[in-house]
């Protein structure tokens, strides 16, 4: 399953582990795709989109570093499904999805499964100024620079992860912390490839 071929590569938190380990990915796919739930490859979402390889999601919910209680931002709702691991941790979870069949699609499906998540319709870009600030956010899709809107929200200590880089191109996984000086520090983890991030008309 999910959690045995996460472990021993460079996961180890073991909140992280756990919750990859009880979160039921199978309600989050689109049924045709239920016997494919738990193999470790994204798979399709409909609009084009599609939910995170679990690998993925465990490595962006790791370089997180969360805690229990800690405020998130997800920008790119999708499935629910990673917002559903990061309530599983016990963190205060907001989502925004640009698509809005598929906010209603993933909201449904966190409801289901009892998750208490907040998702709106909405461009993430602009984050979620009514709930800021966060002490982490992560975006699952990829814009080709960083949203300052986002970097505006972040909480003293805060942490951005998120994939950087050229649409239909291979982009670059960024985490970002907010220092001591409130400056931000990035570090590159390496090469990945993320559905774009769009904008709203
Ligand atoms: N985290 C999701 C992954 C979904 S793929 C999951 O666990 O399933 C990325 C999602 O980002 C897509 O659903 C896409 O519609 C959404 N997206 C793209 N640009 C966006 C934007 N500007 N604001 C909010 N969501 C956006």
């Amino acid at each position: 399953m999910v959690a045995e071929q996460i472990e021993g590569r460079d996961v180890d938190d073991p909140l992280v582990l756990e919750a990859m380990r009880i979160v039921p990915r199978h309600r989050f796919v689109p049924g045709a795709f239920v016997d494919l739930a738990y193999a470790d490859s994204p798979l399709p979402i409909g609009h084009g989109q599609t939910i995170s390889q679990p690998y993925v999601v465990a490595l962006m919910t790791d370089l997180l570093d969360v805690e229990p209680c800690d405020k998130v931002l997800e920008v790119g709702t999708g499935s629910g499904y990673q917002a559903a691991v990061l309530a599983q941790m016990g963190v205060e979870v907001y989502t925004v999805e640009i698509v809005p069949e598929l906010a209603t699609a993933a909201a449904e499906a966190l409801e289901a499964v009892d998750y208490e998540v907040v998702v709106a319709q909405a461009d993430g870009y602009l984050g979620w100024e009514e709930h800021a600030p966060f002490d982490a956010i992560i975006v699952t899709a990829a814009p080709d620079h960083v949203p300052q809107p986002l970097v505006g929200q972040l909480a003293a200590g805060g942490r951005l992860v998120i994939p950087v880089g050229p649409i239909g191109a291979v982009q670059t996984m960024w985490r970002f912390e907010v220092d001591s000086t409130g400056g931000l520090v990035g570090e590159n983890f390496g090469p990945v490839r993320f559905v774009p991030f769009t904008r709203s008309e």
